[in-house]
């Protein structure tokens, strides 16, 4: 079958004829009918996460944002026939640890990153296998498109988990998200949809103009402003700051900037890594938060049990992850996508779904 292989750091992925996977006892072999691509690949591909033990090693394949059709059933599988459509949170667990027991399945203590090591290939390729498929896979309701579910991948699922289930948004909260990438355009689009007034800061004004469709009430281009904490309080009543600041790119001024533009009692949502720049370290003000009380999360995936809550959601169209898919291509147009993800020229989410 066809996959797009990992080669080395910084050298293009290439389009390889490889072995086709089976299904062991407790796996489900799944046929891919899109897979997101994503800037989690680009960084591992740069070997930006070597500090979270993410090295990537000649012949993996990529791909941790899938959406396909169950093949294959092993033995021990009870929850999975063939044919069922199914996607796969990228952080695969092991069903057994007290995290997962907790339904915490995304901070699983003996968790394995879809698609970032060999021991669990990925989805750019015609098939890939699921460990722990009864744990990880989660089916799909009826009639909804493969295109929108790859487009959930992890941004959208990493941001609705962490505006969800982390932090506590109340209708007319203001949320600021910093950075409009993928996740960013995907954490505007669920805060819009949880009642917040959303502020959007980006450096380019293509990211804003979408933020603006997606739901973003104020949008603010951070090359254009002094001081962007400032710039982003300055909207919100009383210059307060907001209740929620979201750093969704993952850099040390996006970091910073986002905790010094919440209020009071304010909360700070985590979504993106850092790069290999950072090493995983952000300096911050921690006098002033401790003084102002403001709170420090993370979000890192979704745990399979909170999949139904954007499903119900989608069926009744209050959100639409699809809306954030900017553009589809073909297996063979991967390498070249992932290699031009450092210009920060991708609009939205782009998806593969020809293989
Ligand atoms: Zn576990
Ligand atoms: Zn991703």
């Amino acid at each position: 079958m066809k996959a797009a292989v990992f080669q080395g750091v910084e050298e293009p992925l290439e389009i390889q004829d490889v072995e086709e996977p089976t299904a062991d006892e407790d796996q489900v072999v799944v046929e891919t009918e899109a897979c997101g691509i994503c800037r989690s690949d680009w960084h591992a591909w740069k070997g930006d996460w070597g500090h979270i033990g993410v090295v990537p090693t000649e012949g993996l394949i990529f791909g941790h944002e899938p959406a396909g059709r169950v093949v294959e059933v092993g033995d021990n599988v009870e929850r999975f026939r063939e044919g069922d459509m199914v996607t796969v949170p990228f952080n695969l667990s092991d069903g057994t640890c007290q995290h997962c027991r907790d339904g915490r399945g995304n901070i699983c203590d003996r968790m394995v990153p879809l698609g970032f090591l060999q021991m669990a290939p990925g989805a750019f390729a015609e098939r890939f296998p699921v460990r722990e498929a009864d744990h990880n896979v989660v089916k799909l309701p009826d009639g909804v498109d493969p295109v929108s579910v790859a487009g959930l991948g992890c941004r959208f699922a990493t941001a609705f988990h962490g505006l969800v289930s982390r932090v506590d948004i109340t209708p007319g909260d203001w949320v600021a998200v910093h950075g409009c990438g993928g996740v960013g355009l995907s954490a505007v689009h669920i805060a819009d949809a949880l009642g917040a007034n959303v502020i959007a800061v980006d450096i380019k004004d293509e990211q804003l103009w979408a933020a603006e469709e997606l739901g973003a009430d104020e949008i603010i281009n951070a090359t254009e402003v002094q001081d962007t904490p400032q710039a982003v309080k300055a909207r919100t009543e009383g210059s307060h700051g907001v209740d929620v600041a979201v750093d969704a790119l993952g850099v040390a001024q996006t970091c910073k900037n986002a905790v010094n533009s919440l209020g009071k009692a304010g909360q700070h949502l985590q979504i993106g890594l850092t790069t290999g720049e950072n090493d995983g370290n952000v300096e911050l003000p921690i006098d002033n938060m401790v003084m102002d009380e403001r709170e420090f999360y993370g979000s890192f995936g979704m745990p399979p049990n909170e999949y139904d809550q954007i499903f119900r959601m989608m069926s009744r169209g209050k959100i639409d992850p699809g809306q954030i898919v900017t553009e589809t291509v073909a297996l063979e147009e991967v390498p070249g996508v992932i290699s031009n993800m450092g210009n920060y020229e991708t609009v939205g989410i782009p998806v593969c779904n020809e293989f």
